[in-house]
C-alpha cells in the first residue's frame, strides 16, 4: 500500500474508532441518566398514590379510589397474595398491559421492562389491601416519549459523526499529499537519474527547511558531488587514453616501416629504433605516473621517519646536477630535521626540480628554512614564469601552459598534491611571467 494511503486509512481509522467511542458514551450514559430518572418518578408516583391509598378511609371503595390515580400513559394493578389480580385499571386503555404477566411480590421493587419494543417502567409496592391483607401495588408507565427522544439523541450523534469524518478525511489527505509530494518527487528524480543516466537535482522550495526538504538538499549536494567526480573520472580516462595514443601511434608506424623496409635502409633502422625506444620510455613514464595518481592514497606504504634535512637535500641536488648537468645552489637558514617519508619526499622535490629545470635556463636554488612547527624549503628557478590564470590551473591533472612541448604529460604537480598530502606536507607555487616561479613545500618537523 503507497504511504498516503497509509497514513490516510491509520489517521481516518482511529479518529472514526475515537468517535464512535464518544458518540456511544455519550448515548449510553445519556440514556442510563434520563431512564433511572423516568423510574424515580414512577417510584415518586407510586408512594403518593399508595400514601393516598392509606390515607383514605375504607368507605370508600378501593378500586374506585384508584380510578383517580391511574397515569394515562399506563396502569395500575393490585396482585393479591394469591396471586389473583384484584384489580387491573389502565389510563388510555393500553389493554395490551393488561395481558402482562404478574405475580405476588412482598418487596419493593423497581425496574425497567421492554414490552412490544417499548421500554415501561414498573414499581411494586406492598400496601394494605381491603380487608386488612397484604397486596402488591404496581405501577407501569409507559417510557415512549424517552424512547422517541433517545433515537432522536441517536440519530444527531451518527448524523454528527458522519459530517466530522468528511473534513477529517479532506484533511488526511491533506497531509498525506504534504508527506508524499517531495518524497515522490525525490523517488521520480532518481528514476530519471537512473534511466537516463544523467544528474539532475530535486527542485526544492527552500521555505521550510522541514525533514523532507533536507532529504532533497542532501540528496542534491550528493548529486552534485557524484557529478564532479564522475566528470573528473571521464576527464582523466579520456585524457589518459588520449595521451596514450600519440606514442602508440608512432610507435605503429615506425613498427610498419621496419617491417616493410628495415632491413634494407640502415638510417631508417637506426631512427625507427631510436623513436620507438624513445616513446616506449615516455609510456612507461606515463603509465607509472597513473598507476601512482589512481593509487588510493591510503594504501600507499609509508615509511615516515626523522629525516635531517640538509643531507638529505644535498645528496638530491648532487645527483641532480649529474644527470642534467645544472648548477643547483642550496641555501640553509636553519638546519632542521624532518619527520617524513624520505623516498615521498624525494619524488615530491624531484617533481618541481625537474620543473624548473625544463621552463629555466639559469642554476636552481634551494633554500631551506624553518616555519613554525614545519621546515620550509622553497626551489626556485628564473625561468619563463606563468600568469595567474594559468598558476591557478597547474595542479590539474594533463594540464600545460604549453601543449607544444613534448616532454611531459602535465601529470607532475597533481602527483605532487597527492603525494604532499600522503606525507602530510603542504605545496604551493608562485609565479610570475618571464620572472621566474618559487614553489614551497612545508614538510612537518620531527619533534
Ligand atoms: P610532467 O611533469 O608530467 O612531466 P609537466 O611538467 O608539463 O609534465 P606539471 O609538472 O604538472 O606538468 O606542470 C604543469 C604545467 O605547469 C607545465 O606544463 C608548465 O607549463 C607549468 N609549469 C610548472 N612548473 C613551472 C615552472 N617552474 N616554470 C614555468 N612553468 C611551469
Ligand atoms: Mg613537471
Amino acid at each position: 500500500m503507497k504511504l498516503g494511503n497509509k497514513i490516510q486509512l491509520y489517521t481516518t481509522g482511529l479518529f472514526i474508532i475515537l468517535l464512535l467511542l464518544i458518540a456511544g458514551g455519550i448515548y449510553f450514559s445519556f440514556s442510563k441518566i434520563v431512564y433511572n430518572s423516568d423510574l424515580d418518578q414512577t417510584r415518586q408516583e407510586a408512594e403518593r398514590i399508595v400514601t393516598g391509598i392509606n390515607e383514605q378511609s375504607s368507605e370508600v371503595p378501593s378500586a374506585d379510589l384508584l380510578r383517580a390515580y391511574v397515569p394515562a400513559n399506563g396502569m395500575i394493578r393490585i396482585v393479591l397474595e394469591d396471586g389473583s389480580s384484584d384489580v387491573s385499571l389502565t389510563g388510555g386503555g393500553q389493554s395490551y398491559l393488561i395481558q402482562q404477566d404478574y405475580q405476588f411480590t412482598r418487596s419493593e421493587n423497581a425496574d425497567i421492562h421492554t414490552i412490544e419494543g417499548i421500554p415501561h417502567s414498573f414499581v411494586s409496592l406492598p400496601v394494605v389491601w381491603g380487608d386488612g391483607q397484604v397486596a402488591s401495588f404496581q405501577l407501569t408507565q409507559s417510557l415512549r416519549t424517552t424512547k422517541t427522544n433517545m433515537d432522536i439523541l441517536r440519530i444527531v450523534l451518527v448524523l454528527v459523526s458522519i459530517l466530522a469524518v468528511v473534513p477529517l478525511f479532506l484533511s488526511t489527505r491533506l497531509l498525506s499529499q504534504l508527506i508524499t509530494n517531495p518524497i515522490r518527487s525525490l523517488i521520480q528524480t532518481m528514476q530519471q537519474i537512473r534511466e537516463s543516466g544523467q544528474f539532475k537535482q530535486i527542485p526544492t522550495q527552500g521555505k521550510s527547511k522541514d525533514e523532507l526538504d533536507q532529504m532533497a538538499d542532501t540528496f542534491n549536494k550528493m548529486i552534485i558531488q557524484l557529478q564532479a567526480n564522475y566528470e573528473a573520472q571521464e576527464q582523466f580516462v579520456s585524457n589518459a587514453s588520449h595521451e596514450l595514443k600519440t606514442p602508440l601511434t608512432i610507435i605503429e608506424s615506425y613498427a610498419s616501416m621496419l617491417k616493410r623496409r628495415g632491413m634494407v635502409e640502415k638510417e631508417l633502422f637506426d631512427e625507427s629504433v631510436e623513436a620507438i625506444h624513445g616513446e616506449a620510455k615516455q609510456m612507461r613514464n606515463l603509465t607509472q605516473q597513473l598507476l601512482l595518481l589512481a593509487k588510493q592514497e591510503e594504501h600507499w606504504d609509508l615509511d615516515i621517519r626523522e629525516v635531517p634535512l640538509l643531507p638529505f637535500i644535498q645528496s638530491i641536488s648532487t645527483s641532480f646536477e649529474n644527470a642534467y648537468q645544472r648548477k643547483v645552489y642550496i641555501q640553509v637558514e636553519e638546519e632542521v630535521r624532518v619527520q617524513t617519508d624520505e623516498q615521498k619526499l624525494k619524488q615530491l622535490l624531484y617533481i618541481f626540480m625537474d620543473n624548473a629545470r625544463k621552463y629555466s635556463t639559469d642554476p636552481l636554488v634551494i633554500s631551506v628554512d624553518r616555519k613554525g612547527n614545519q621546515s620550509k624549503i622553497e626551489i626556485s628557478d628564473e625561468g619563463i614564469g606563468m600568469n595567474e590564470d594559468q598558476l591557478e590551473r597547474v595542479f590539474e591533472r594533463f594540464y600545460q601552459v604549453d601543449q607544444s612541448r613534448t616532454e611531459g604529460y602535465g601529470l607532475g604537480l597533481s602527483l605532487a598534491k597527492a603525494l604532499a598530502r600522503a606525507i602530510g606536507a603542504e605545496v604551493s607555487l608562485v609565479s610570475q611571467e618571464g620572472k621566474g616561479t618559487t614553489a614551497t613545500i612545508l614538510v612537518p618537523l620531527s619533534q
